[in-house]
């Protein structure tokens, strides 16, 4: 080719120029744009320089490279090629080939070196990448705490990162190929290999666990993954996988496992034996034991009593049956177990706390290293669970953990069956127990109604003591009458006979009454007329209630029936009947009132009771009143204002409770000083009532005759036959019923020598008559009569020395007597 058509080849491209090194006239001709390229002026084509001039544009540290490979060129004639860089004057680094050979005259003498210079900074910069590229994806793979590999597309390891190595152990390089292998563990090997060819063949992504030797020698669990990397036509070049240890979080997991796994077994068994062998035997096999059980500590904590243990195959012994805790085991390691501390030994003949002896019995059994996990109860210890190894064994923390979860969970279970048993045995109880404790409590109430009606009694016997004074009087000073006229001849004693036996049969109606108020009388609700109720009452009210307090009744015509236990209201009415007596202690007014009331919704909202019709019964005394405090307690049991002895607090909550039980309402009303109302509202009840009408109060006659004497008693019976009795002794008789008509008669009459009254009298009592009349006759006699005892007529300050009294019953002996003695004492 001649130059001419080299130099056309050459124009088409940038990169390449062929060059020829004259030897002899030491300069360099060029053809092709390399000259350009290099940055220099002039035409692209043929040109030339001196060799320095070439020389000085290569990099100083490069030109020794050119340099030697000419002298090396001409000394063997071989071929070169070098690499070296060229700068160009604006400062750019340009990277050359050059290849060349040196050409020889036939005398051997060198002539010229000629060759080609190949412009490679483009490739040089891509290798240059490349490089940088891989250490950056070493050190990545460095930094991370995985471990890292690669492999070819046929699946042969070409790389580990660091942590592969630190893992295994093993030194860098080592591992190539398939050897990786030997490192899993044998169980897991060929699963993995298995996984690891699917992958290969298919191309799908590459995962499994397995168990890989550590460089501390226990295998581990790793999960491996890899993920393929494809060409642009999808063929798989290469493979990247990581290996993750996951050790801890795949024990935690089959440990999880296991505990469901008992759990569930547990829960299956109804029995603790049962529970505790299963345990065993489920703890035994996952920590692989030879024997392992579950025992029960005595109430005293000396007795170990073991009912079924778990014994891996036939050759090694049970250890069921009794044991004192403290021949077997020694007291250092009771003592620990006693603090409810896991007791772990890994060979009993160097453990300090099993002591040589111990150890010895401990081998004989079958038992060179233990673990014993105390249960306790309350802090005391109640059981234990045991593992046994016949020969030494270092417990990891796992077995540890292991076996004091099973036996807090089999403890726990065991308890719980125990717990159980006893709510059933309590269950089969309970129905007897309520109904005694019901029949016991319905005794009780019962007692306590009674106990209140008794108590309502008591309150009032000195007042009924009086009123059967009065009826006795009656009829022993008849009988004397009798017996006087009779003695005489005069054989009119009918009147009297009629008056002494009224008086006896009013004292039997009085004492049946009493009898049937205090018997015990079940709770029966009747339909029942309240005013005949209360008619029936008032007689016997009025008599003991006290004779300075007036008893009236105001009965509303056609009251409504109500629906109630006769005894219970009657009782209710006498408990406020006491209330109110005791709160006038000088005396008053108690009236009993009963009216029906229709409440509709307004008047229902305002005193919080629900609109019906009620027979409504008022109890009203002109009495002290209550507070405001004193009315917010006063339903409350045991409430009481009055002194010891005096009042229980158990009177309004009587009424309450029966007048509650019998769908009524109960309020009360009181001013400070001027009385109180209590109200009873009872629903209106259909239809007629079913009692009988109450007896009938008996007429009464008055009678007549020298010494005037004015008799002044309220009782009208007991004025009557005292009367009768002074009028047979020859007195001429004058009488009053109260007070204010003994004044008016003693203002009238001027011929009364002796003033004969009874001591307590509603209005005005005799004290207080005697007072006005020794004012009005400082000389006029004057003698008491009374019914209640003299200490109580002493104690009210009623009477003054020198005042004379005679009790009643009197006979007409001691009448006579003591009219004779005031009379004739001057
Ligand atoms: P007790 O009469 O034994 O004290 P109660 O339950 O019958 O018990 O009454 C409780 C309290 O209510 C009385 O102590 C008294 O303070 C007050 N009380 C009840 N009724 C009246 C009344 N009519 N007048 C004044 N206070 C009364
Ligand atoms: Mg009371």
């Amino acid at each position: 080719m001649d130059q001419e058509r080299l130099a056309r080849a050459l124009r088409n491209t940038d990169d390449v120029g062929v060059w020829e090194l004259d030897l002899d006239a030491d300069r360099i001709s060029i053809f092709g744009s390399l000259r350009g390229r290099y940055g220099h002026e002039g035409e692209s084509g043929f040109w030339s320089d001196a060799t320095d001039t070439v020389l000085s544009r290569i990099v100083p540290e490069d030109r020794h490279i050119f340099c030697e490979a000419i002298a090396k060129a001409i000394e063997d004639g071989e071929r070169f090629s070098i690499f070296y860089r060229v700068r160009r004057p604006d400062g750019a680094i340009i990277y050359s080939n050059t290849h060349g050979r040196c050409l020889f005259d036939k005398d051997g003498r060198p002539v010229t070196v000629s060759g080609v210079t190949i412009d490679v900074t483009a490739r040089k910069l891509a290798e240059d990448a490349l490089v940088a590229g891989e250490a950056r994806y070493r050190a990545m793979t460095n930094a991370i705490e995985q471990m890292i590999w690669s492999t070819t597309a046929d699946g042969i390891y070409d790389f580990y990162n660091d942590r592969w190595y630190e893992f295994t152990g093993t030194p860098k390089s080592s591992l190539t190929g398939k050897s990786w292998q030997n490192l899993l563990h044998p169980e897991d090997r060929a699963a993995a290999q298995a996984e690891w060819q699917k992958s290969l063949v298919t191309g799908k992504p590459y995962k499994a666990e397995y168990r890989l030797r550590h460089h501390s020698g226990e295998y581990r669990w790793v999960v491996a993954r890899a993920q393929p990397m494809c060409d642009e036509s999808g063929v798989i070049t290469r493979w990247y996988g990581t290996s993750t240890d996951l050790h801890e979080r795949k024990l935690a997991e089959q440990r999880q496992q296991f505990l469901l796994e008992l759990n569930d077994r547990l829960r299956s068994s109804a029995h603790a034996t049962d529970a505790t062998s299963i345990a065993a035997q489920m703890l035994g096999m996952q920590v692989d034991v030879p024997r392992a059980g579950y025992g029960e500590i005595d109430a005293n904590e000396e007795v170990v009593r073991v009912e079924r243990d778990w014994t891996r195959g036939e050759t090694t012994l049970s250890l069921a049956g009794e044991a004192r805790i403290l021949d077997g085991f020694g007291p250092a390691v009771v003592a620990e177990l006693k603090a409810g501390r896991t007791l772990v030994v890994d060979d009993c003949y160097r453990d300090a706390r099993a002591g040589a002896a111990y150890a010895e019995t401990w081998d004989s059994i079958g038992c060179r290293s233990l673990i014993v996990v105390p249960l306790m109860r309350d802090n005391k210890f109640t059981a234990i669970l045991y593992l046994h190894d016949t020969k030494p064994r270092q417990w990891g923390p796992e077995d540890i953990a292991l076996a004091e979860d099973v036996a807090q969970r089999t403890f726990a279970y065991v308890e719980r069956l125990r717990a159980e048993n006893e709510i059933r045995l309590l269950n089969a109880t309970l129905e007897q127990r309520v109904r005694d404790e019901i029949a016991e409590r319905a005794k009780t109430e019962e007692q306590l109604r009674q106990a209140q009606k008794m108590e309502a009694v008591g309150q009032l016997t000195g007042g009924i003591a009086h009123d059967f004074n009065n009826m006795l009087a009656v009829i022993i000073g008849g009988l004397n009458l009798i017996q006087r006229r009779l003695s005489r001849g005069d054989t009119n004693v009918e009147r009297l006979i009629a008056n002494a036996m009224e008086g006896a049969e009013r004292a039997a109606a009085l004492t049946k009454r009493l009898l049937a108020f205090s018997r015990q009388q079940p709770l029966d609700p009747k339909t029942i007329d309240a005013n005949r109720l209360i008619e029936a009452m008032t007689e016997l009210l009025s008599r003991t209630i006290g004779e300075n307090i007036t008893v009236k009744t105001l009965l509303s015509p056609d009251l409504w029936a109500v629906q109630a236990d006769p005894a219970q209201l009657e009782n209710a009415i006498l408990n406020l009947s006491v209330n109110a007596r005791d709160a006038m202690p000088s005396g008053g007014k108690l009236t009993i009132e009963t009216a029906n009331i229709t409440v509709d919704a307004a008047d229902g909202a305002e005193q919080g009771i629900p609109p019906c019709d009620y027979v409504r019964l008022a109890v009203t005394d002109s009495g002290e009143g209550m507070s405001k405090e004193t009315i917010a307690r006063a339903f409350d049991p045991f409430f009481t204002t009055k002194p010891v002895g005096k009042g229980t607090g158990l009177g309004l909550s009587q009424v309450y409770g029966f007048v509650r039980q019998s769908g009524g309402h109960v309020r009360l009303q009181s001013q400070l000083g001027v009385g109180t109302s209590s109200y009873i509202y009872l629903p209106r009840a259909a239809g007629q009532s079913d009692d009988e009408p109450a007896d009938e109060p008996q007429p009464s006659q008055p009678g007549q005759s020298a010494e005037t004497i004015l008799v002044v008693e309220d009782d009208e019976r007991v004025r009557r036959l005292s009367v009768e009795a002074l009028r047979d002794l020859g007195y001429s008789v004058i009488e009053a019923g109260d007070g204010r008509d003994a004044v008016k008669l003693l203002q009238s009459r001027q011929d009364i020598s002796l003033l004969f009254t009874d001591v307590v009298m509603p209005n005005m009592t005799g004290r207080e008559l005697a007072a006005i009349a020794r004012q009005m006759r400082p000389n006029l006699k004057i003698l008491y009569t009374s019914g209640y005892t003299r200490d109580a007529t002493m104690q009210d300050g009623i009477l003054q020395d020198g005042i004379q009294l005679l009790a009643k019953p009197f006979t007409m002996q001691e009448l006579a007597a003591r009219l004779r003695n005031v009379l004739d004492a001057s």
